[in-house]
């Protein structure tokens, strides 16, 4: 292999920390990073930022420091779900007047779990509803405890508005990758981690890759789980064309053969034959992994809904995924026949139609063609722009092969006095009610003694040969039923009404 680094021993050298935040959802993760981003990058740019690429790097007080900026929690999400660790800290973002909420606890876990540094970001200082302590103290309860409660997790109070605390957060930041000493192998060949990706119609499939260790370049041939080619081009998250990518940095690559799925590992290989040969064996190999599970895992109780998914980048689509693995499935199992980056397309069209399936799709089109050649087919197609308004019609549609509750009502109860008439299992009988009322079209249970015999129909109800919809208590009236069973004077009938009740996913 051509040697194109001075560095001849593998000495460590240090790279900068990779950040990722994570929070309760309106407790100000985009907007810090927002403020971040346009106080400490944009002065310096003229341009600024030009394109989002899931990540951005600042410099503060000279050292380099890397945001995992994607649709942040979702991609973080992706990349947790396949057991990667993208990130050395996490500032987990708590608004100071709401304090800790379900994600905030999720959050948690997954820090803990993954054993990331933390530091804790009390936001929205500026309001004057901030209960910073009512925070630190809901925190502890969750194994949590920050440095002015005794423990070891530094807590900063911020305000993404005015802009307090943000230095200071910074500045933790260093202060923790400082202690934390996070190097990497100067000689190591390059690898790391997709954050983002999609299919762009002019340049074909784009990734967004962290190098996490060695230093990655122009030309090199990569291969990810699923993708594999050589670096066309090469940008950072401004825009500007890069020969090579240390390690920590974000770049913005072309090049790939397909667009590889977020959270997908990657690493550069001697040769391009020798990338595609290592993506083909893992696709395979994970295709393996998957395809019985899906197939053979569905018990004579359960329903199969197929589900055909698109989305505009592949951390939606992860996303989505994970969303729709926290359904319930043990009586319908949502399957995945295919998910994938790009606008409908008319092979999804024929392969919803061959495998049954309904398309779902975020922040995708269908053109006009395509979508009459849906409609022909009778395959529903559902696109949206908001993640939870398509999960909500995956739940929907599902939804509709769930078995329907059955609500009984009791009505009345009926003592019968006579059997007029018997004409196969059609009897016209006579009665008096009971108790509560009788009403037409409503069922019954034949009781002799207790003994519960079977059950029964009311096709016709009569008053004083008049012909009624309902008779009410203490009335005698005539009937005219369906049943299997022969009933007999003395014989009581409880007279109920069903409902079938649609269920939900
Ligand atoms: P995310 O869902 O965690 O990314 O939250 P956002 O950054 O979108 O913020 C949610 C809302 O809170 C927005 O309306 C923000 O303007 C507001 N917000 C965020 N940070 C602050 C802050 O420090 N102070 C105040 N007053 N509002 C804030």
């Amino acid at each position: 292999m051509k040697e194109t680094s001075k560095i001849k021993n593998n000495e460590l050298l240090s790279r900068p920390p990779v950040v990722v935040i994570l929070g309760h959802v309106d407790h100000g993760k985009t907007s810090i990073l927002d403020y971040i981003r346009q106080t400490k990058v944009a002065e310096k740019e003229p341009g600024g930022i030009t394109q989002h690429i899931g990540a951005y790097q600042i410099e503060h007080q000279g050292k380099l420091i890397t945001f995992i900026d994607t649709p942040g929690h979702e991609a973080f999400s992706a990349m947790r779900s396949r057991g990667a660790k993208v990130a050395d800290i996490a500032i987990l973002v708590t608004a100071a007047d709401e304090g800790i909420k379900p994600q905030t606890k999720e959050a948690i876990n997954h820090i803990l779990r993954l054993n990331l540094s933390l530091i804790i970001a009390i936001n929205k200082m500026d309001k004057s509803a901030a209960l910073p302590d009512k925070v630190k103290k809901e925190l502890a309860e969750n194994n949590v405890l920050v440095e002015s409660l005794g423990g070891k997790v530094p807590a900063v109070l911020v305000s993404a508005k005015t802009g307090l605390g943000i230095n200071e957060l910074l500045e933790m930041i260093l202060l923790i990758s400082e202690m934390e000493n996070l190097k990497t192998e100067s000689l190591k060949s390059a690898s790391g981690i997709i954050i983002e990706s999609r299919l762009d119609s002019q340049r074909g499939a784009t990734a967004t890759l962290l190098v996490q260790e060695g230093t990655l370049k122009l030309k090199d041939a990569v291969a990810a789980e699923s993708a594999y080619g050589i670096i066309k081009s090469m940008e950072n998250f401004l825009g500007q064309p890069l020969q090579q990518a240390q390690p920590s940095t974000p770049v913005l690559i072309t090049g790939f053969n397909q667009v590889p799925p977020v959270g997908e590992e990657w690493q550069v290989m001697t040769s391009p034959e020798e990338a595609k040969t290592k993506a083909q064996t893992k696709a395979e190999a994970e295709k393996r992994k998957r395809e019985p599970a899906e197939i053979l895992d569905v018990s004579p109780e359960q329903k199969v809904f197929n589900l055909i998914l698109k989305a505009d980048v592949s951390g939606s689509a992860e996303a989505i995924r994970e969303a729709l693995r926290s359904i319930d499935q043990s009586e319908i199992i949502l399957r995945i026949v295919k998910a994938e980056v790009g606008d409908v397309t008319e092979s999804d069209v024929k392969l919803a139609e061959s495998a049954k399936a309904k398309i779902y799709g975020f922040r995708v089109k269908i053109n006009p063609a395509i979508s009459s050649l849906a409609e022909r087919r009778k395959t529903k197609v559902v696109l949206s722009d908001i993640i939870y308004e398509l999960i909500k019609a995956i739940r929907d549609d599902a939804s509709r092969l769930l078995k329907p509750e059955i609500a009984r009502e009791k009505l009345g109860r009926l003592r019968v006095l006579a059997i007029f008439k018997t004409i196969g299992q059609r009897q016209v009988i006579g009665g008096k009610v009971a108790a509560g009322k009788l009403t037409k079209n409503t069922l019954f249970e034949i009781f002799r003694k207790e003994e519960n015999l079977g059950r029964g129909k009311i096709i016709q109800l009569q008053q004083n040969k008049q012909s009624t919809q309902e008779v009410i208590k203490d009335r005698e009236c005539g009937l005219l039923v369906e049943s299997e069973i022969a009933i007999a004077k003395d014989d009581i009938l409880e007279v109920y009404k069903e409902e079938s009740l649609k269920r939900e996913l």
